[in-house]
């Protein structure tokens, strides 16, 4: 069994909006464990000097953005999951000094899923809008799900193609947006609506029976959530994801259960 880490650090840039260490350490405090987790904002060029200290000192922690795919790379040992997505948002040094990375947004996405639909996801087409990282997470979990398939808009269209060719059995490329919003679940894997209310697609062109889960979480949820509520989908933001993938990240680091009742109270009305 790997050695419990000393201390946990968030790697990102920026990260000072990050909810992490506030669920963190309500999870730490809960499990009476004496660490702390802090958010670390890394210039790029401290990048790798950064994680060589880290591997040395034998410090364990997340990934945000723009650091999952260049944290891939800098691993010794990548779980099937991370190097199924292409990204590494949990990390730990084993016992022989190496570094092992992760990916805890899938996990994530499901839970959020299964909260929103009140059931395991069965036969359905997802409608993902974005290419990036979590839009590569999202069809890991479309992957696994029994029947399920995905249709894939992104601004940039050569980035959809590109992804969607990685999980060609279940994704396929569309440069309609139209043909996202009728689908059974539309997902937002874009960071539209992040810092400001934009809103990724229009709520009149999504399909009336259509539930929606927005991977981007603010304040009193999204301008886009809460649209779409007020014409009565079932909508939930990326608040409950952020939480459960950081739960399974405690899980791989302490080798016990996270509280997620505490993680979730202390940022009920912190998101922003
Ligand atoms: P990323 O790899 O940088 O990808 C960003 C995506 O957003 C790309 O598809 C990009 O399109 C698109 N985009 C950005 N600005 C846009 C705009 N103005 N109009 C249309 N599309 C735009 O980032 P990521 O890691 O995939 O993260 C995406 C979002 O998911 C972020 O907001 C992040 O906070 C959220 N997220 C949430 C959780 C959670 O736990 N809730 C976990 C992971 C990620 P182009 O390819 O055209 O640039």
């Amino acid at each position: 069994m790997t050695r419990r880490p000393a201390r946990l650090v968030l790697l990102g840039h920026p990260v000072g909006h990050s909810l992490s260490p506030t669920f963190q350490n309500a999870a730490l405090r809960a499990a009476d464990i004496p660490v702390r987790y802090e958010a670390l904002d890394l210039e790029p060029g401290d990048f790798d000097r950064c994680v060589s200290r880290l591997v040395a000192d034998r410090v364990a922690g997340n990934v945000t953005v723009p650091y999952k795919e260049r944290m891939r790379e800098r691993c010794d040992h990548l779980t099937p999951l991370a190097a199924r997505v292409g990204a590494v948002n949990v990390f730990w040094v084993d016992d022989d000094g190496l570094l092992v990375g992760d990916n805890s947004d899938v996990g994530g996405f499901n839970a959020a899923v299964v909260e929103l639909l009140g059931e395991p996801p069965r036969g359905i087409t997802v409608g993902v809008l974005g290419a990036g990282g979590a839009a590569a997470a999202v069809l890991a979990a479309v992957e696994s799900w029994i029947g399920c398939d995905a249709h894939v808009y992104n601004r940039t269209p050569e980035r959809a193609a590109h992804l969607c060719a990685r999980f060609r059995s279940i994704a396929r490329p569309v440069d309609d947006v139209g043909v996202i919003a009728g689908a059974q679940l539309l997902v937002n894997a874009t960071s539209v609506g992040l810092h400001d209310d934009a809103m990724p697609v229009d709520p009149a062109l999504v399909a009336p029976d259509s539930a929606v889960l927005d991977l981007v979480y603010r304040r009193g949820e999204t301008r886009w959530v809460r649209a779409l509520k007020t014409r009565g989908h079932r909508a939930h933001d990326g608040l409950g994801m952020l939480v459960e993938q950081g739960a399974l990240a405690f899980e791989r680091w302490f080798g016990m259960p996270a509280d997620r009742v505490a993680m979730r109270a202390s940022v009920r009305d912190g998101a922003s």
